[in-house]
C-alpha cells in the first residue's frame, strides 16, 4: 500500500475486508440464498419484450412509480406507509446509517475519550448501531463505513433465540439510533419470538428496522404491524424471492421517517433496466411464488435428509429453519474438510466456522433444486462414511 493510500484511508476501513463473494464458476451454487429456478422460456420471452421499451438514453424515473405501485400491490403495504426503494435492501441499510450518523458528534465523542474527560455513560454518547450476533455481517459493516458504532448483542448459546434480558439492556446502555432485526436471522435461519420483538420496539429509543428479507419463505411478518410503534420499519428485499439479479430492496414505514431517509438516496439509484423488469416480475408473481413454495417443501425435506443422514451420530445437526437456507454444525473441528470436501465435488456452501463464536463448526447451506439437494446429500454421505 502506498503512504497516500495508507494515510488517507480512514484507519478503520484499512482493518476492514471487503465483502467476501467466492467465485462458483462451475460449481452448484448453494452458497448465497438464492432462488435456482430460472423463469419459464415463454416469460422470459415476454419479458425481453418488455425491457424493449425501456429508453436507455433517458435516465429512470426517479421514483420508480410503476414499480413502487406493483410492490404496494404485490406486498399489501398499508396504503398509509411511505415505501423507499434501494439497490438491494444492502442500499437501505446505507441509506439508514447515513441519515441518523453524525459524523462531528463522533469526533467529540472521541476528543473527549482521548483527553480522559469522564463521560455521561460507558458507550461515551457515540451514536450506535444495533443489532444481534450471530446475525447479517452488512449491518457492522456499514456501521463501520458511516462511523457508527457497532454493538451486536448475542444470542442464545443452545439454539439462537433472541436474548431479552440482554437485549433490553443493551438497549438502556447503549441508547442505539438504529436496530436491525432480521426476522428469519441470516445465518441462523430462525424466526425470533414475536412478543419479544414487540418488547423491543417498544423499549427503543431510536429506530427498529425488522429486516425481512427471507419473508417468502415464512408466513411471519411485522408488515401488517407497521403503524402500530411509531419507531418500527420493514425492510424487504426481491433477491430471495427469485430476483437477486435485479438488485432491489424496499423499505416501508410512516412517511415521515421515508420522507426523510429519502434525502440520502442517490439520484436515479434504481435503474431502468431493473425498474422494469421488477414491474414486469411482480405481474407475473405467481411464478415466483410457486418456485418459492418448491424451495420452501424442498427445506423441510433437506433438513429431514440431513437429520437422517446424520442418523443420531452427532456428525451433522441441522438447525430449524424459516428461510431458504440451513444451519448446520458438524463434530468439532471437522467443517472446514466438509467444506472443502463438497467444492471438490462441485458444490459450493458457506463455511461460517470461525466468523463468530456461537458459529463454530457451522456451514451454511442454501436450498437448492431437489437435483442439486440430492447432490448435495450423496456428497455429504460419502464425506461423512469417509471420517
Ligand atoms: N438482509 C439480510 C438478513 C440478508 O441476509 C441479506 C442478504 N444476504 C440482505 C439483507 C441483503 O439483501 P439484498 O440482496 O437486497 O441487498
Amino acid at each position: 500500500m502506498s503512504h497516500l493510500v495508507e494515510t488517507l484511508i480512514r484507519p478503520e476501513i484499512q482493518a476492514l475486508k471487503a465483502y467476501d463473494v467466492p467465485d462458483a464458476t462451475g460449481l452448484i451454487k448453494l452458497d448465497a440464498m438464492e432462488n435456482p429456478y430460472r423463469w419459464p422460456e415463454a416469460l422470459r420471452d415476454d419479458w425481453l419484450a418488455a425491457l424493449r421499451e425501456a429508453e436507455l438514453n433517458r435516465y429512470p424515473d426517479p421514483q420508480a412509480r410503476d414499480l413502487q405501485a406493483a410492490l404496494r400491490e404485490a406486498m399489501a403495504i398499508p396504503p398509509d406507509m411511505g415505501v423507499l426503494l434501494g439497490n438491494g435492501s444492502d442500499e437501505l441499510i446505507q441509506m439508514l446509517a447515513l441519515a441518523v450518523a453524525a459524523p462531528g458528534e463522533q469526533t467529540r465523542a472521541d476528543a473527549a475519550e482521548a483527553g480522559g474527560e469522564a463521560l455521561t455513560n460507558a458507550t461515551s454518547g457515540r451514536p450506535t448501531l444495533l443489532s444481534l450476533d450471530p446475525g447479517f455481517v452488512m449491518y457492522r459493516m456499514i456501521a463501520r463505513f458511516v462511523g457508527l458504532e457497532y454493538v451486536g448483542v448475542a444470542l442464545s448459546a443452545a439454539d439462537f433465540a433472541l436474548d431479552l434480558d440482554a437485549t433490553l439492556a443493551a438497549l438502556e446502555h447503549h441508547r442505539p439510533l438504529l436496530t436491525f432485526i432480521a426476522y428469519p436471522n441470516n445465518p441462523t435461519g430462525n424466526l425470533f419470538d414475536p412478543a419479544v420483538i414487540e418488547r423491543i420496539i417498544a423499549a427503543s429509543p431510536g429506530l427498529v428496522i425488522v429486516d425481512e428479507a427471507y419473508a417468502p419463505f415464512t408466513d411471519a411478518s411485522f408488515l401488517p404491524r407497521l403503524g402500530d410503534w411509531p419507531n418500527l420499519l420493514v425492510m424487504r428485499t426481491v433477491s430471495k424471492m427469485g430476483l437477486a439479479g435485479l438488485r432491489l430492496g424496499y423499505l416501508a414505514g410512516p412517511a415521515d421517517w421515508i420522507e426523510q431517509i429519502d434525502k440520502v438516496r442517490l439520484p436515479y439509484n434504481i435503474n431502468c433496466l431493473s425498474q422494469a423488469s421488477a414491474t414486469f416480475a411482480l405481474r407475473h408473481r405467481d411464478v415466483l411464488d410457486a418456485q418459492t413454495e418448491t424451495i420452501r417443501s424442498e427445506r423441510d425435506r433437506l433438513a429431514s435428509a440431513l437429520a437422517e443422514l446424520d442418523g443420531g451420530q452427532g456428525r451433522l445437526e441441522p438447525f430449524p429453519s424459516d428461510a431458504n437456507f440451513i444451519l448446520v454444525r458438524t463434530r468439532p473441528g471437522r467443517a472446514g474438510a466438509l467444506f472443502t470436501g463438497l467444492r471438490e465435488r462441485g458444490l459450493l456452501i458457506k463455511h461460517l466456522d470461525g466468523s463468530h463464536p456461537l458459529l463454530a463448526d457451522c456451514l451454511r447451506i442454501t436450498v437448492g433444486t431437489p437435483d442439486e439437494n440430492a447432490a448435495l446429500l450423496a456428497a455429504l454421505a460419502a464425506l461423512l462414511d469417509d471420517h
